[in-house]
C-alpha cells in the first residue's frame, strides 16, 4: 500500500472514529493520527487575547470521574448537579446516554466559565484537560486491546497554536493531569467502544441505557440498586469489594462498569453466583418455546 493510500485510510478510520462529534468540530481536526510521543506548539495563558473563546457553545462530555470530582468541588449531590449543570445526549453510534455540561441557552457559555478563567479549573472535565488534543480510542473486533491515537484540533479563535512552546502529547497530557482521569474512566470508555464496534445493528433496550445512565451518573442510585434488591443473591461479590463499594464512589462505578461488561459481554469480571445460575437455566427450562401450543390444548 502506498505512503498516500495508508494514511487516506487512516483519516477515514478516524473520521469513522470521530462521527459523534458536531461537524463545526471534525472540520477543524487536523487530520493525522499521532501517537503520544509526538510533538506540537501552544500555549494557553490568562493574558493571551483568545483567553475564555473556548469556553462557550461547545457539547462537553462529562465522564463518571469528571462528575465525582466536580460534585465534590461544587458539594451538590447528584440530583441537583444534573439539574443544574447537565443535559443527557445519546451517542450516535452505541446509542448510549451520557451527560454533557449545560451551556447557557442565551449566551453559550459554560456555567464554569468567569472572566477569571474556570471556577472548577482545578477539577475541570477531562475534555477540558486534552484540548486543543483530542483522543480517540478505537476497539477492533476480534482485538483484546483498544488502540489510542491523538489528533490535533485547530480553530480558528484558539491563538495557543501560534506560541512556540514545544509538547510531546506525552508531556501535554502528563502537564494538565489527564492521565489518571482515563485510568479512573476506562470501565466506561470499554462499555462505549464495545457498544460502538457492536455496529448499528444492537439495538439499545431502554433498560441498558437507564443502567448505563445511572452508572455513570448516579452512584447513590446504583449502591441502592446493589444493597437494597437482591444483587448479592444473585453475583458474587467478595467482602472486600463490598466494602470499598459500599463507602466510596469511585470504586462503586469502576464495580458498576465492570458488572455491566460481564452481563453485556460475558466479561466475567462479576459472575453470577452458581445457585442463581441454576435457577436462571431451571426458568428457561420452563418457559414455553413461542408458539408451541402447551398441554391440553
Ligand atoms: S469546565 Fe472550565 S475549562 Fe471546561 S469549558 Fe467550562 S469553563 Fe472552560
Ligand atoms: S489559547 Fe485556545 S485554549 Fe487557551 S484560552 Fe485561547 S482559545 Fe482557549
Amino acid at each position: 500500500m502506498s505512503d498516500y493510500q495508508e494514511d487516506r485510510n487512516k483519516a477515514l478510520e478516524l473520521d469513522e472514529e470521530l462521527r459523534d462529534l458536531p461537524r463545526e468540530v471534525r472540520n477543524v481536526l487536523h487530520p493525522v493520527r499521532m501517537t503520544s510521543k509526538e510533538h506540537f506548539h501552544f500555549r494557553c495563558h490568562p493574558g493571551i487575547d483568545c483567553f475564555n473563546a473556548c469556553c462557550r457553545n461547545i457539547e462537553i462530555i462529562l465522564t463518571p470521574y469528571d462528575l465525582i470530582r466536580i460534585r465534590r468541588r461544587l458539594n451538590l449531590d447528584v440530583e441537583s448537579f444534573l439539574y443544574q449543570y447537565a443535559t443527557p445526549f445519546t451517542l450516535t453510534k452505541g446509542q448510549l446516554p451520557v451527560p454533557l455540561i449545560r451551556m447557557d441557552p442565551e449566551t453559550g457559555q459554560c456555567p464554569f466559565n468567569t472572566p477569571e478563567g474556570c471556577r472548577i479549573y482545578t477539577d475541570r472535565p477531562v475534555a477540558c484537560r486534552y484540548y486543543p488534543i483530542g483522543m480517540a480510542l478505537m476497539h477492533k473486533q476480534q482485538a483484546t486491546n483498544e488502540e489510542e491515537f491523538y489528533f490535533l484540533i485547530k480553530e480558528d479563535f484558539c491563538h495557543g497554536h501560534r506560541e512556540s512552546k514545544d509538547w510531546s502529547i506525552q508531556e501535554w497530557r502528563a502537564d494538565q493531569g489527564s492521565d489518571g482521569y482515563d485510568e479512573q474512566n476506562r470501565g466506561w470508555m470499554e462499555v462505549i467502544l464495545k457498544r460502538r464496534s457492536a455496529g448499528d445493528t444492537v439495538a439499545t433496550s431502554t433498560q441498558l441505557s437507564e443502567f448505563f445512565y445511572m452508572a455513570s451518573t448516579n452512584p447513590d442510585a446504583f449502591r441502592r440498586f446493589v444493597f437494597d434488591s437482591s444483587f448479592l443473591k444473585r453475583f458474587q461479590v467478595d467482602p472486600d469489594t463490598e466494602r470499598k463499594i459500599r463507602e466510596d464512589d469511585q470504586a462503586l462505578t469502576e464495580f458498576a462498569f465492570a458488572w455491566l461488561k460481564s452481563i453485556l459481554f460475558g466479561d466475567q469480571e462479576v459472575k453470577v453466583k452458581p445457585d442463581a445460575m441454576n435457577e436462571l437455566k431451571k426458568r428457561k427450562a420452563a418457559k414455553p418455546v413461542a408458539g408451541e401450543a402447551s398441554e391440553g390444548e
